[in-house]
């Protein structure tokens, strides 16, 4: 029997743009993946230097973001989880809503990837899901495929690396030309640039 295959994409889309979708559709595409799931991160650890925006803002504009397309969906068990949230608890939740038909696949962008080693319980979040790493402008393949030998070394797990339609964006540059005053047409979808503007983030 083949196996179901998911895909999820966490992230702390603040706000999701067209680096984030192009890399979740190629992903899809390259996979077979049947769907893939976004996850806005609810209060990241990571991100503790700069104010993320409240996540039920970055949670509508992922659903607007992804509505379009009939293969993606956005879940809320980051959004909903109280304190910070870590990767290992989302995909441990993924894991035990899913019966071991449904093959789960974790797409990451090259900088997420390239600190993997950092992350609370690497060797249970690689456990959990297979990751899927896509390059990104701005990070050189040789690094990348560096790190998947040294995890593959550590704790026996592949991580797949996925060439994707290199798109130079970044909500830390969107956030700062919404700022600036500067246009995002075509940076981000245009729900979501309504919905920057109607609700006047980022000023
Ligand atoms: P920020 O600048 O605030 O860090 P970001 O653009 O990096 O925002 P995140 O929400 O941090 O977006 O990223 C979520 C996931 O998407 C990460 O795995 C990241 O590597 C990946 N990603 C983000 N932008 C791109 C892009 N342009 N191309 C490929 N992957 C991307
Ligand atoms: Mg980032």
């Amino acid at each position: 029997m083949t196996k179901l295959k998911i895909g999820l994409m966490g992230g702390t889309f603040d706000p999701i743009h067209y680096g984030h979708l192009v890399a979740a559709e190629e992903a899809r595409i390259n996979f077979n993946l049947s769907k893939v799931i976004f996850i806005p991160a609810g209060n990241p650890p990571h991100k503790k230097d700069y104010k993320v925006t409240d996540s039920e803002h970055r949670y509508i504009m992922t659903a607007l973001a992804v509505n379009s397309n009939p293969y993606f969906e956005v879940s809320r068990v980051e959004v909903d989880r109280e304190g910070y949230t870590y990767t290992v608890d989302t995909l441990k939740w993924f894991r035990e809503k899913y019966d071991n038909s449904v093959e789960l696949f974790f797409i990451s962008g090259a900088d997420a990837i390239l600190d993997i080693l950092t992350w609370r319980k690497v060797e249970e979040v690689l456990k959990y899901c297979t990751f899927i790493a896509a390059t990104r402008p701005g990070y050189t393949s040789e690094q990348l495929e560096r790190k998947v030998k040294e995890v593959k070394n550590l704790y026996g797990k592949e991580i797949f690396i996925l060439e994707v339609t290199g798109m130079a964006i970044s909500s830390t540059d969107i956030r700062k030309k919404v700022k600036n005053g500067q246009s995002i047409k075509y940076l981000v979808p245009e729900a979501v640039e309504y919905y920057i503007i109607k609700n006047n983030l980022y000023r």
